[in-house]
């Protein structure tokens, strides 16, 4: 389908966390060429300065800002510029994760459990509390989570953990949100980002992984966008707390 064709989200202000390449800056093209008024962000402003001027010219509506998730004060930030510059906030997309090691769970320092909580979940909770006064009867928040939430292998054991708990979570801020909001959460299969460099770049990993799917590839940062497009679209406004697996027909649930 033509993103264009759609114009399910016209008059839609939409957050997107970590969206200045990959899977997030998928996600905000796809929400803008919808006609959603997107706001992208991650760590570096020349990213931001880049992923902004890229939609600009692809005639998407799009303001960036500076934000590292587990800085209060970025987050605040984001937050306040989107509500400054377009009055409310209908979709949140949370996108932001870290996998900063491939240790074994009972080998994994402290340091990097406690930064892997802090980003992967906890900045995903402080976020949505910094936003929830803005969010619109009718809004629609989409948390990131992943296929290894559902099956946590060796080099992804921790970080899977983490993105066990997204499902949780989608569960219990949906309870928490409704009827006003809507919460649900994707979790995408591989998909060949920087973030996913160390295992799709290696011929014998992409092809073990391709050979795992139903659909015998890798997915494409499109087939989260649309995924993504859908949630947040009045499509989907009889769903809330699920989990869509975008994963190809990978092993995840009955
Ligand atoms: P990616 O292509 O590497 O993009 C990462 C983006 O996040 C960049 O824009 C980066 O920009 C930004 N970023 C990194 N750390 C950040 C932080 N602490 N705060 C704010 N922004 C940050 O990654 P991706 O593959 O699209 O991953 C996006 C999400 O999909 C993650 O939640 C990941 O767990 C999930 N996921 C990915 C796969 C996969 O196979 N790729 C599979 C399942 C789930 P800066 O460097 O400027 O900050």
């Amino acid at each position: 389908m033509d993103a264009t064709n759609k114009k399910r989200l016209q008059g839609k202000v939409a957050i997107v966390t970590a969206s200045t390449q990959g899977i997030g800056f998928a996600i905000a093209l796809r929400l803008g060429l919808e006609g959603a008024a997107v706001v992208v962000s991650s760590r570096k402003q020349k990213n931001v300065d880049d992923a902004v001027g890229d939609l600009r010219s692809k005639g998407v509506e799009a303001t960036g800002v500076v934000c590292h998730v587990s800085n209060p004060q970025h987050r605040k930030d984001l937050i306040d510029t989107t509500v400054r510059n377009y009055g409310h906030i209908d979709i949140i997309v949370s996108n932001a994760a870290a996998n900063p090691s491939i240790d074994n769970i009972l080998n994994t320092k402290e340091s990097v459990l406690d930064k892997l909580w802090e980003i992967n979940v906890k900045a995903t909770i402080l976020l949505l509390q910094d936003a929830a006064s803005h969010l619109r009867k009718g809004s629609s928040v989409i948390i990131i989570s992943s296929i290894a939430g559902y099956q946590p292998e060796a080099s992804l054991a921790m970080y899977g953990v983490t993105k066990t708990a997204l499902l949780g979570l989608t569960k219990a801020l949906a309870a928490e949100m409704s009827p006003e909001t809507r919460v649900n959460c994707i979790a995408p299969g591989f998909v060949p980002t920087h973030f996913a460099d160390f295992l799709t770049t290696n011929e014998a990993i992409r092809k073990s992984i391709e050979e795992k799917t139903l659909m015998k590839r890798l997915g494409t940062t499109e087939d989260m966008a649309a995924a993504a497009a859908f949630l947040a679209s009045d499509d989907a406004s009889y769903i809330t707390a699920e989990t869509i697996v975008v994963a190809g027909g990978m092993p995840s649930r009955l």
